[in-house]
């Protein structure tokens, strides 16, 4: 590891020592959102002002969550800690219900941000003479100009694609001959299938070291499977855009869960039903405080996303805690029968199964008085699967994953839509 222009040398700290860097910012955003942002301020008052001080991490349990709820029902003017006029930008959440949550940045989140993502892409190798061709969306979603402003700042060359042209996307990637590709890994999928419908040979023909893919939860079947399709090494990355958006957590090159940059983001892992803290090791919903924001710090964000936290040094030589790969969200979370269900899951099954073809997705039907019914739909991988059989070898397997009776119905390839962003996997028809 080397310390860069962007950055003191923070990576080398020793695990206390970023624990106490850690908990001093900490100790200062409460100070600060108490100050700044109405919204805190009220909430904070309502606690009886003392929720600015806290003598141990632990403390942090007694101040209330903040949900993606809060920031949709109050107007970003009370949330934001900074008057409309310092603000360079804004980004915003796509939601799948409801408005959109509004993220505001000033010059200095901007800055922050860019050396976060400078420094989460020379976790995974990204060096000056690299070529990246950044095919996250450019907009309102933060995952085009995140990367592309991180990259930028590693000194690589970006070639800002954005999502979409699929067989230009794979054109310019051969001529321009890029090392680097970051996008989310339903698309890195799409863009494989492409490749082999061209006839290109990623190994003779293209360049690719490694790739960025992250904005939803993947398995490792689809790992294994963007590896293999585009020959390269595939990381994980995660983010989201209350936080800023990429830049929270990286995979380094051991692979072994994502490190947290806890110098800018303070992490929690509760019961997400009860609230209650887990112990490391136990799965549940990520919480996450912001520690250096100033346009839209956020105490004790609820992410939806379920996860766990482990401690203990890694290979690399970072001390950062690592988060283990998003196991799902709980947005995207189903209850079918009573059993729980995330889509990840069920990629886990099936893109293990080589006659399984990359795009699938679930419908989740109930008939008035009927019980809930989950179905598969898949395509197999070739017209010479054998789909009774096929079929037969899903149905066994989901059984036994999910403990759920699953119906799967198998289609020939190109049958289900393609994503170039994130992913649709769930279609719940259920009636009232
Ligand atoms: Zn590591």
């Amino acid at each position: 590891m080397t310390s860069s222009s962007w950055e003191p040398s923070v990576e080398g700290l020793s695990g206390s020592e970023l624990a106490a860097l850690s908990f001093e910012r900490l100790k200062a955003t409460l100070r600060y959102v108490y100050e700044k942002s109405p919204f805190y301020r009220r909430r904070f008052r309502d606690l009886g002002g003392d929720a600015r001080n806290l003598s141990a991490p632990e403390d942090l349990e007694l101040i209330p969550f903040t949900s993606k709820e809060d920031l949709r029902n109050n107007a970003s003017s009370e949330v934001f800690a900074v008057p409309e006029s310092d603000l360079v930008r804004v980004h915003m959440s796509s939601g799948t219900t409801g408005a959109p949550i509004v993220v505001g940045y000033t010059q200095r989140d901007i800055q922050t941000w860019s050396n976060l993502m400078a420094r989460s892409l020379s976790a995974y190798g990204m060096t000056r003479n690299d070529i990246v061709q950044v095919a996250y969306g450019y907009g309102l979603f933060t995952g085009g100009l995140g990367f592309h402003y991180g990259a930028e700042r590693v000194g690589a060359m970006v070639i800002p694609t954005s999502t979409g042209m699929t067989t230009r996307q794979i054109e310019i990637m051969q001529r321009a001959r890029t090392t680097v590709l970051c996008c989310t890994p339903s698309y890195a999928l799409y863009i494989g299938e492409k490749i082999t419908q061209m006839g290109v040979d990623p190994r003779r023909d293209l360049s690719l070291r490694f790739g960025v893919f992250g904005a939803e939860p993947w398995s490792e079947g689809t790992r294994k499977r963007i590896e293999e399709y585009l020959g390269l090494v595939a990381y994980d990355h995660y983010g989201l855009t209350e936080m800023s958006g990429p830049g929270v957590a990286v995979e380094c090159q051991e692979r072994n869960g994502l490190h947290v940059w806890t110098d800018h983001f303070y992490p929690e892992v509760v019961d997400p039903k009860t609230g209650e803290s887990l112990e490391s090791g136990e799965r549940g919903e990520l919480v996450l405080t912001t520690l250096s924001r100033e346009a839209t710090p956020l105490v004790r964000l609820r992410t939806g996303d379920i996860t766990s936290l482990e401690t203990g040094r890694c290979e690399c030589g970072r001390s950062f805690p690592r988060i283990t790969r998003i196991h799902g969200r709980t947005d995207d979370m189903l209850k079918v029968k009573g059993t729980i269900v995330y889509p990840r899951q069920i990629e886990e099954v099936i893109l293990d199964l080589p006659d399984v073809g990359n795009a699938w997705e679930m419908v989740v039907e109930r008939k008035v008085g009927r019980m809930d019914s989950l179905t598969l739909r898949a395509e197999a991988a070739s017209a010479n699967v054998d789909i009774p059989s096929l079929r037969k070898e899903l149905v066994e397997k989901l059984r036994q994953k999910l403990f759920l009776r699953v119906k799967v119905e198998i289609l020939e390839v190109g049958d289900l839509p393609r994503f170039e962003g994130k992913a649709r996997r769930v279609i719940d028809l259920r009636e009232l």
